[in-house]
């Protein structure tokens, strides 16, 4: 049976899953398009494959689509908003509940498969899952997200009502780091709201999203809702030209949100798109420094680095605080068991490709060629497969260097010195970068300082991976978040409607019918 097309529509087994991944010759299969709630091959003669990071071995394929498929896509979500949009909202929201309950009962092995495609924990993987369950549990709230306004006697006679209504296809563009969360950053509240929808996972890791959009239908999601499209740029391409989309989501690196922003917004679509970071770390004398330093290094190797919250520059005020947080943590992130994420004694797993990790040695290796000291070195691994990278410990990083500046998205913890909180802040504030940044304390006034003058969308104060829950929203500043409204929680009531605004007068029946 061809992946995307089992009866049941639920994940029991991994096994199963792993089998109906390959023919009965044992060769990998491509993964389908969701079209009309029916799972179809993709136009696209081209293919890339899906890795197994911790093997290196292929486990599946994802086509590179074609126009015609974005076009088939859009068609059949357009054809069902008529339907849609008229389906009462407490309707379309007894979906999401049903769909929470059956992710809860698959929770477990579609973390293993999230694994097997990202490479993370399983423990990540569950957490990831848990994440993307809460996005559907706060979209069953819609109803309250999506009232209007209403006053009357704005004039004599004169009432005014301000309503939200769906505006039609909207679609997402996800990276490969969050396989099942993000993703459900925009479908579940979309659709909630009334809108249909169409997703173009990452090409990388596309095999989580798909027991998602089964698990949607059998929780009775009508056909054309939602609708998924492999591919990779001209797919993008496609879905930001598109006339008969009302709204793109993007997440993944700068240089693509900017893109998609811009080809976007230029085809008069609402757009948001969520880029890159460089995330800093300041430590203050006055921090518990046993809590600092494992919350610091989780940040920064979790998910192998991977998180666009993770830690990167973490920074010690103070010559004693500096010294203090460079042993600990040297000592700390050596502990770290670096492994196979299926593997339960594992506690970071390796990062998505080859390539990846060149990239990531090569930024270690500037940081050195440009005068840092390397403390510990995570090039090397025991690991023969896949593409694991211990964690590394880099002192002495200054402003000017290339690993302060750039995105790492590996497990590398730079360390620096400052003499005060505001020196922190203002090289944190100079970053292109503004997702998120935290500080360990215990200060109130310098808690409440850091809060006031920090740039990043984002902070946390004694917390490393400062990521808003569902009924938050969620997105950064500068090259982090390109757009106006960000994603997730209320302020999604505002991206997937429109405000529509009713001036009415109603003459009094005795102005009519006389007294
Ligand atoms: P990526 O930019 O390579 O890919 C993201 C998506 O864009 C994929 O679906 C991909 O198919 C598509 N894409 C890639 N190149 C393209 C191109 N040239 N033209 C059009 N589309 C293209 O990102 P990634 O490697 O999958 O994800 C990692 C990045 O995502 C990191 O930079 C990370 O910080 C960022 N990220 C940001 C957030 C956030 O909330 N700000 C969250 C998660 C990840």
């Amino acid at each position: 049976m061809a992946v995307g097309q089992r009866n049941a529509g639920v994940l029991t087994d991994l096994a199963e899953l792993l089998d109906e991944l390959r023919d009965n010759s044992g060769t990998v299969r491509t993964v389908k398009n969701y079209i009309a709630g029916e799972w179809v091959d993709s136009t696209g003669s081209e293919k890339i494959d899906v890795i197994n990071p911790a093997t290196g071995r292929v486990i599946a394929q994802t086509p590179l689509g074609t126009p015609l498929d974005v076009d088939r896509a859009v068609e059949s979500a357009k054809k069902a908003f008529k339907t849609w949009r008229d389906t009462p909202v407490i309707d379309r929201v007894q979906v999401l509940f049903r769909l929470k309950m059956l992710l809860e009962e698959n929770l477990d092995n579609m973390a293993r498969l999230c694994t097997l495609e990202n490479g993370k924990t399983l423990a990540e993987s569950k957490g990831d899952m848990r994440r993307g369950i809460q996005m559907v549990e706060t979209a069953c709230g819609m109803p309250t997200l999506l009232m209007g306004k209403f006053l009357e006697e704005i004039a004599s006679g004169i009432d005014c009502q301000a309503v939200r209504q769906p505006m039609g296809v909207f679609a997402a563009i996800t990276p490969f780091n969050f396989p099942p969360m993000v993703p459900m950053w925009f479908w579940p509240f979309a659709i909630a709201s009334g809108n249909t929808f169409v997703l173009k996972p990452s090409e990388r890791v596309p095999l989580t999203q798909i027991e998602f959009f089964k698990l949607a239908e059998k929780a009775g999601l009508p056909k054309g809702i939602l609708n998924m499209v492999h591919g990779g740029k001209e797919t993008v391409e496609s879905i930001c030209a598109h006339p008969d989309i009302e709204g793109v989501s993007f997440v993944g690196s700068t240089p693509v949100a900017k893109l998609v922003y811009e080809k976007a917004t230029a085809t008069g679509k609402r757009a948001q798109a969520l880029g890159g970071a460089k995330n800093f770390m300041i430590a203050l004398p006055d921090a518990s420094m046993d809590l600092t330093v494992k919350t610091i290094v989780e940040s920064c190797t979790g998910c192998a680095g991977q998180r666009c919250l993770a830690g990167s520059v973490v920074v010690g005020v103070g010559d004693e605080t500096y010294e203090r947080l460079t042993k600990e943590i040297v000592a700390f992130s050596k502990n770290v068991v670096v492994g196979d994420g299926l593997d339960s004694k594992s506690q970071v797993g390796p990062v998505i490709s080859e390539m990846a990790r060149e990239r990531i040695k090569d930024l270690i290796q500037s940081a050195v060629d440009e005068g840092a000291t390397l403390l510990l070195d995570g090039r090397e691994t025991e690991h023969r497969e896949g593409y694991f990278l211990n964690p590394t410990v880099i002192s002495g990083v200054t402003p000017d260097m290339r690993i302060a500046k750039e995105e790492v998205f590996g497990p590398v913890i730079c360390l620096a010195k400052v003499d005060s909180l505001e020196e922190a802040i203002t090289w944190l504030n100079s970053s292109e970068y503004a997702n998120t940044a935290s500080l360990f304390t215990s200060s109130g006034a310098a808690a409440r300082q850091f809060s006031y003058d920090a740039s990043p969308g984002m902070l946390g104060v004694n917390i490393g991976v400062p990521a808003p829950m569902a009924f938050f929203s969620f997105g950064g500043a500068k090259n982090s978040f390109f757009g106006d409204i960000k994603a997730h929680g209320e302020a999604s009531a505002d991206f997937y409607t429109d405000t529509k605004v009713t001036v009415a007068r109603w003459f009094k029946e005795s102005s009519i019918w006389g007294s």
